[in-house]
C-alpha cells in the first residue's frame, strides 16, 4: 500500500496541526501502512503530539473504513453497496429532482472545519455555480465564530492568533479564557509551560478546575455564561485604579467613552454576584495582568459559543486595548481555534456569508473579482444563506435535499434530537465521508472518500500559517477524493469545466480568488510552504521583478484593519444566558472535550487505544450536588433539558462548581450530550449556546 519513504505531513485533527513524519510501517506483516514518527523541525509542536496524532493512522486501515459507495435500496431501506457510477448518479439525480420542483434554494450544502483550503474552497464554487444555491455553511459556525466576529469589528480583519504562538512565552501574562488546551491541543501546552519558566503570569478563567487551570497562577471560576460581566469587572478596576494606557487608547483607538460607560456600570460587587467570583480575586486578576511586561488573552469555545458570545468576546477585547495590549509586540487578543482547517474553513467560501479570501458575499467588488476568476456574471452568484443551526432547523422545511462533507451534524449540533429528527425528514441527503457516521447512516448515498494520509491540501492552522499536508500513500481502491466527488457531479449537473481535482491546480485558483481580499494567498506556493515551514497569510503576490512577500506573521503592529488603522471599542453590557436556571431547571450544564476524542468521535471512536482511554460520555458534577440527586461515583446520573435527555455514569470532583455540571460531546446514544444544549443564537456571529443551558439532575 505504501508508495514513498518518510512523508512530513500534518495531524488530521486540531487546529494546532502538528507537524508529523510518515514512514512505511515496518515488519513482514504491519497492522497499519504507515507509523508516526516525530517530526522535531516543525517549530509549532517541535515533535509533540498528543495520543489522537500519535494513533491517527489506525483510522487508514480501520475495519469499519468504508471503501465502496452505498445505497439506500428503495425495497427494503437499507443501504447496499453500489459502483461509483451509480452513486454519483444517484445523487446527481437527487440534487437535480430537488432544484427542478422546487427551486434552487431548496438544495442545501454543509461543509466542515476539518476540510482541506482546497476542498472548502470548491464545496462553496460548488454551491454557488452547479447548484445556483445560497443555503450554504458548515461546522466551523459552531467553533469559533463569535471570535472570527469580535474581530472584525474591533480590528478589521479575523485571523485566530494575530501572533505566532512562539510569541506566548515572551509576553508577562497570559489571561485564558474558556481554553482547556491540557485536554484540547496538549502540546500547546508547553507555551503556557515556557512563559512561566519567563517569569510571565497565567490566569485560567474557567468553570471547572481544569488540568489546564491547575498550572495556573491564578485561577477564576466563574459561572458558565457569566465571563462578559467578569471582563466588564476587571475593565471597572482598571479605570478605578488608574491603569487604562491612555496614550494607546487616544493614538490608537476609538469608541473609548462609550465602552468605559459600560464597564463603570459594572461594580466589582455587582459581578461577584453575577459571576460568583470574588471582588479580592478580580483586583487581583486586574493587577496581575495590568503590572506585567505585555500580555495576551487568549479566548476558546468557552465565551465563543454563547448567545452573546460575540459580545464576550470583544469585553476581553476592550480588556487588551484600554491596557494598551493590544497591536503590540509580543501582546494581543487572540482565539484559539478548534478544528483542524477551522482557519482556513472560514475564509475560502463554504461560510454563508463568504467568498473566498475572506471576502464578503453581499460586497460588490468582492463578487466581481471572484466571479472574474470563475467566469461567470456577478449577478449569477446567488446571495448570504442561512447560519449552520438555521440551515439545519430548515431542512425537510423548505430545504428539501442536502450534500453533506466533513460533518457529523447528528452528534455535533445543539438540540441534535431535534436535528436529527429535521435531517431525517429530508427528501435527498447525500454524505461523503470515511466512516458510516451518525449522520452518513441516514443517507440516500454515502460517497467514500480518501484521507488525510492519502491525498494533498493545504490547511491553515490557529495562527494563519498556511501548512501542507502531503499524500503518503495510495488510497485503497474504491475511494476518491472530495474534490474528485465534486468534479464528477458537476459533470452529471452540466458543469463541464473548472472543477479540478489536481489539490495544487486548486490551490492556484484560490490563490487568484482571494489576491487583493483580506485573507491573501496570493504570494503562497506549495513550494513556499515546503521551504519555510508554512507562510503566514496576508501574504500578496509579487509583481514581475519584486522580491517575495515575506508573509505576516504579525498583525496590526503599525494599525489595525479598519479603514482608518485604528482599533474599535465597542461598548457591550452583561445580559444572562438565554436560558436561566429555575426550580424545574436548577443547575447549569456545560460541555465540552476530553483528550482521547475528537470532535463527534466519529473517527477517533474507532481507534482502539482511544475509545480504551475515553469509551464514553460522563456527568462531572460537584459532591454536594451528587448528594442532593443521591447518586455515587461511576452511578448512571440522567441530565433532563428542555430538549431531551441524558444518560451517563457520574464523574463525581470537587474540580467543578457545585451549580454546574459538565459533559463531553463526542458521542451518540444515550449519553449523546448535545440532545441537551441549547439552539439560542448569538445575534451577530450565529453561534449557538452550546456552553450553557438548564439542566435537572436525576439518578439514571
Ligand atoms: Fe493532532 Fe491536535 Fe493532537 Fe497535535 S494536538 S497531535 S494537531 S490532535
Amino acid at each position: 500500500m505504501s508508495e514513498v519513504t518518510t512523508v512530513a505531513t500534518h495531524c488530521p485533527y486540531c487546529a494546532l496541526q502538528c507537524g508529523m513524519n510518515l514512514r512505511p510501517a515496518a515488519g513482514p506483516a504491519p497492522e497499519l501502512p504507515v507509523e508516526v514518527v516525530d517530526r522535531p523541525d516543525f517549530p509549532v509542536n517541535r515533535g509533540a503530539l498528543c495520543g489522537k496524532g500519535r494513533t491517527a493512522p489506525a483510522v487508514l486501515s480501520s475495519r469499519v473504513r468504508l471503501t465502496e459507495p452505498l445505497v439506500r435500496c428503495p425495497d427494503t431501506g437499507a443501504l447496499k453497496p453500489a459502483t461509483w457510477e451509480e452513486a454519483l448518479a444517484a445523487v446527481a439525480d437527487g440534487l437535480r429532482r430537488t432544484r427542478a420542483d422546487h427551486g434552487a434554494d431548496a438544495v442545501g450544502v454543509f461543509g466542515g472545519g476539518g476540510l482541506t483550503n482546497e476542498k472548502a474552497y470548491t464545496l462553496g464554487k460548488f454551491a454557488r455555480l452547479v447548484l445556483g444555491t445560497s443555503q450554504i455553511d458548515y461546522n466551523g459556525r459552531f467553533c469559533m465564530s463569535s471570535a472570527a466576529a469580535a474581530h472584525q469589528r474591533a480590528f478589521g480583519l479575523d485571523r485566530g492568533l494575530p501572533f505566532p504562538l512562539e510569541d506566548i512565552p515572551r509576553t508577562g501574562c497570559v489571561i485564558l479564557v474558556g481554553s482547556n488546551l491540557a485536554e484540547t491541543m496538549p502540546p500547546a501546552l508547553r507555551y503556557l509551560t515556557e512563559l512561566k519558566e519567563n517569569g510571565g503570569k497565567l490566569i485560567v478563567v474557567d468553570p471547572r478546575r481544569t488540568r489546564t487551570a491547575e498550572q495556573a497562577d491564578l485561577h477564576l471560576a466563574p459561572r458558565p455564561g457569566t465571563d462578559l460581566a467578569l471582563a466588564l469587572g476587571m475593565l471597572h478596576l482598571v479605570v478605578a485604579e488608574g491603569l487604562v494606557d491612555e496614550e494607546f487608547v487616544a493614538e490608537r483607538t476609538d469608541g473609548w467613552a462609550a465602552a468605559r460607560a459600560g464597564a463603570m456600570a459594572h461594580w466589582p460587587e455587582h459581578v461577584e454576584r453575577i459571576t460568583g467570583v470574588a471582588v479580592p480575586q478580580v483586583r487581583a486578576a486586574v493587577r496581575m495582568f495590568c503590572e506585567a511586561d505585555g500580555g495576551m488573552v487568549l479566548t476558546a469555545r468557552g465565551p465563543e459559543q454563547q448567545s452573546k458570545g460575540t459580545d464576550t468576546v470583544g469585553a476581553w477585547i476592550n480588556l487588551c486595548l484600554a491596557t494598551g495590549r493590544a497591536g503590540r509586540l509580543h501582546s494581543g487578543y487572540g482565539c484559539l481555534t478548534g478544528q483542524g482547517n477551522g482557519q482556513g474553513g472560514r475564509e475560502h467560501g463554504q461560510k454563508a456569508d463568504q467568498l473566498p479570501g475572506y471576502r464578503k458575499l453581499d460586497d460588490p467588488a468582492a463578487r466581481a473579482h471572484v466571479a472574474g476568476v470563475w467566469g461567470v456574471d456577478p449577478e449569477s452568484l446567488p446571495g448570504p444563506g442561512r447560519s449552520a443551526y438555521e440551515l439545519l432547523d430548515a431542512l425537510g422545511g423548505d430545504v428539501k435535499a442536502l450534500l453533506l462533507m466533513g460533518s457529523n451534524p447528528v452528534v455535533s449540533a445543539p438540540r441534535a434530537a431535534h436535528v436529527e429528527e429535521r435531517i431525517r425528514s429530508l427528501d435527498f441527503l447525500a454524505v461523503a465521508d470515511v466512516v458510516l457516521s451518525e449522520t452518513a447512516e441516514l443517507a440516500d448515498v454515502v460517497l467514500p472518500v480518501t484521507q488525510w494520509a492519502e491525498e494533498t491540501g493545504t490547511t491553515t492552522n490557529l495562527e494563519g500559517r498556511v501548512l501542507l499536508r502531503r499524500r503518503a500513500l495510495t488510497p485503497p481502491p474504491g475511494v476518491r477524493s472530495d474534490l474528485e466527488v465534486l468534479h464528477g457531479l458537476a459533470a452529471l449537473l452540466g458543469w463541464e469545466k473548472g472543477f479540478p481535482t489536481d489539490p495544487e491546480e486548486v490551490f492556484d485558483e484560490l490563490r487568484r480568488a482571494s489576491a487583493g481580499g483580506p485573507a491573501d494567498y496570493a504570494g503562497i506556493s506549495y513550494r513556499r510552504i515546503e521551504r519555510e515551514q508554512g507562510v503566514f497569510w496576508p501574504c500578496p503576490g509579487a509583481g514581475p521583478g519584486e522580491p517575495e512577500h515575506t508573509g505576516t506573521p504579525r498583525l496590526f503592529l503599525d494599525r489595525f484593519a479598519t479603514a482608518d488603522g485604528r482599533a474599535r471599542f465597542v461598548p457591550v453590557v452583561h445580559r444572562a444566558a438565554a436560558e436561566e436556571t429555575d426550580d424545574a431547571y436548577p443547575v447549569v450544564l456545560t460541555t465540552g472535550r476530553v483528550v482521547a476524542q475528537y470532535q463527534s468521535g466519529a473517527q477517533t471512536r474507532r481507534v482502539d487505544e482511544l475509545n480504551t482511554a475515553a469509551p464514553g460520555a460522563f456527568v462531572e458534577l460537584h459532591p454536594r450536588l451528587a448528594e442532593r440527586v443521591g447518586v455515587e461515583d461511576g452511578q448512571p446520573v440522567a441530565v433532563v433539558s428542555r430538549r431531551g435527555r441524558a444518560v451517563a455514569p457520574a464523574r463525581i470532583t470537587t474540580s467543578i462548581r457545585p451549580d454546574t455540571v459538565f459533559m463531553p460531546f463526542h458521542w451518540p446514544g444515550e449519553g449523546r450530550a448535545n440532545t441537551l444544549t441549547n439552539p439560542a443564537l448569538d445575534p451577530v456571529s450565529r453561534m449557538p449556546e452550546f456552553k450553557v443551558c438548564a439542566v435537572r439532575l436525576e439518578r439514571g
